[in-house]
């Protein structure tokens, strides 16, 4: 089965091919078809970025629920990093916030508002995805950037191309910002892919953000570019983890294990280490015992 978060993407960003395509890609985000507003949401334009999950369940199918009883409260500008077993429903707790789902029981709440009190486009507007598999549009780099964002300014482009380390590639392609990417033009590298999809999170500026984290194989010099792009980014924000290699998130503010029972553990890193429970299994696991 495909992890929801990357389906959806894929459902949204398969939509468009060439220019006319990305004019439709915009119409389609500014009208989400499957989640309906109820007449009175609100658009809020600033947001603290404080998420809580009070007792949420969800199930994909009735009487298999992927998610049992969640609770757990992220403070604005807090690193959560969400570890456990394949399966065990990372993933889907974090689609549940855009609402690419909804909840069958519980709430979400973020700054103390029910997610479907607010308009679906004002809450996505907040929340930031960065995940492995990045979708290019065919278009120049700065269109690929730009993403939804037709009122960017040039200087916000490349600000953001900055932020996300990717200065020194587009300065190097032949027509730098006006280079055409995707299927018709020049192929960008998995972690200049990578650094594209951090600059349009920089651009887009949420004060959520969701990292997926990416478990492909990159060369070490890319992966720490990329890591420190992601570890910029997420300063600031608040933001949700998904972790799959424990050696990344070590730092997290909090890190919390999800098994298929629920949330089974929560702390630092090295309390976690400490109690030698659920955490310290997975990290011993994954890691040996030289921590
Ligand atoms: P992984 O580490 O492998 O990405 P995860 O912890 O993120 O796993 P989820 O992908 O959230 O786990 O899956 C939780 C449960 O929901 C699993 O039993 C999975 O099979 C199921 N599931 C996930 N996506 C879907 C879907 N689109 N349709 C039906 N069931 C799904």
């Amino acid at each position: 089965l495909l992890n929801p978060i990357y389906k959806i993407n894929m459902f949204i960003e398969s939509y468009p091919k060439g220019m006319a395509g990305f004019r439709r890609y915009i119409e389609f985000l500014e009208t989400a078809p499957e989640i309906a507003d109820h007449p009175e949401v609100k658009a809020i334009d600033e947001i603290d970025g404080e998420i809580t999950f009070k007792d949420v369940s969800f199930g994909y199918a009735e009487n298999n629920r992927a998610l049992h009883h969640i609770n757990l409260k992220v403070r604005p500008g807090e690193t959560v990093a969400l570890v456990g077993p394949s399966g065990a429903g990372k993933s889907t707790i974090c689609s549940l916030l855009p609402r690419f789902y909804e909840v069958n029981e519980g709430s979400i709440k973020i700054d103390g508002m029910d997610i479907r009190d607010f308009k679906l486009q004002s809450l996505r507007s907040h929340i930031g995805i960065v995940q492995q598999d990045v979708f290019l549009f065919d278009g120049t780099i700065r269109e690929n950037i730009a993403y939804g964002d037709l009122n960017a300014s040039e200087e916000d482009i490349w600000y953001a191309a900055q932020r996300a380390q990717l200065t020194d590639v587009i300065k190097a392609l032949p027509e730098g910002m006006d280079t055409l990417i995707g299927e018709r033009g020049v192929k960008l590298s998995g972690g200049q892919k990578q650094r594209l999809s951090i600059a349009r999170i920089f651009l887009k500026n949420p004060k959520i953000l969701i990292l997926d984290e990416a478990t492909s194989a990159l060369d070490t010099e890319t992966e720490q570019a990329i890591q420190q792009a992601l570890n910029e980014l997420a300063v600031g924000r608040t933001t949700l983890v998904i972790a799959h290699r424990l050696a990344t998130i070590k730092d997290a503010d909090r890190i919390v294990v999800v098994s298929k029972k629920g949330i089974v553990e929560e702390g630092t890193h090295q309390q976690l280490m400490d109690r030698k429970n659920a955490y310290y299994g997975l990290y011993t696991a994954q890691f040996g015992l030289q921590i």
